[in-house]
């Protein structure tokens, strides 16, 4: 797992496998006297998660090691088991996602652990517990969540499923913006998602990547906004082509393609 630091308050976590990102973000708290160089007051926040055992294992850890806070609570994109696993590095923690996806997981129940189960049968990984998500909390999106003396900002971000949002955070001009904008992944329009619904996140995510200096893709490396703004154009010009686009350059291999046949049938069966 590779831990890289985008601000003192924002490290990402990436996982070895399909490149699943983990955002920690940090707030202080101005109101109780902390100091610029940061005692451990404030709140902290671990948005989706790593996938491996031993990268959950040393999750805790890291934010030990960056003398953050103590963890507040734990935030995820949307509702697909990849990312919502921290609460196997943070047992006990409650889980803040958007009502859409509080939604999900309550007309889906089981479904992640038994996704999760499947996936570590099929690599021969151990875990000590099955995955329990615990106590699931709706948050109002578009909205806020409070952190130290700041808040998150949280946007609609469906399309990719039916449910998610994105996080911005604006004093480190972050954007953490689930499945959308990853440099390895085409969009994929997955079961409860849809063509519609993706490129309005698109262009609803626009306007914050015009002003982001960091965008963190649910899957694959970091971007700079320049970056990401090229991403999204690529991403809107293939959907508004399907069931005829072609897959962009860099962003062609198995993996891709297969990605691909199934959005061309989705795309062909509701139209
Ligand atoms: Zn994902």
């Amino acid at each position: 797992m590779r831990v890289v630091g985008l601000h003192r308050d924002v490290l990402v976590a990436t996982s070895r496998i399909w490149q699943t990102t983990c955002t920690i973000v940090r707030r202080g708290d101005s109101r109780s006297g902390e100091t610029a160089t940061g005692s451990r007051t404030g709140e902290c926040f671990v948005i989706d998660s790593p996938i491996l055992p031993d990268e959950l294992d040393v999750l805790a850890a890291v934010l030990e090691h960056a003398g953050f806070p103590p963890l507040s609570g734990l935030l995820a994109t949307h509702a697909d088991w990849d990312h919502l696993l921290a609460r196997m590095a943070f047992p006990g923690a409650a889980l803040g996602v958007a009502e859409t996806t509080a939604a999900r997981l309550t007309a889906e129940p089981g479904v992640a652990a038994r996704e999760l189960r499947a996936f570590d049968d099929e690599h021969y990984l151990d875990r000590e517990s099955p995955l329990s998500l615990g106590q699931v909390q709706a948050l109002p999106v578009p909205g806020h969540c409070a952190i130290g003396d700041g808040e998150l900002e949280l946007y609609p971000a469906d399309g990719h499923t039916a449910d998610g949002m994105a996080i911005w955070i604006e004093w480190a001009r972050t954007l953490v913006c689930g499945d959308y904008l990853s440099p390895v992944e085409i969009p994929w329009i997955s079961q409860g998602g849809s063509r519609d619904g993706y490129l309005a996140t698109l262009r609803r995510l626009e306007a914050l990547v015009e002003r982001a200096s960091h965008v963190v893709p649910g899957h694959g490396q970091v971007l700079d906004g320049v970056r990401a703004a090229a991403i999204l154009r690529e991403d809107v010009n293939y959907l508004a082509k399907l069931p005829d686009a072609e897959l962009p350059l860099a962003r062609r291999g198995p993996a891709q393609r297969a990605i691909h046949e199934a959005n061309v049938e989705r795309v062909r069966a509701r139209s």
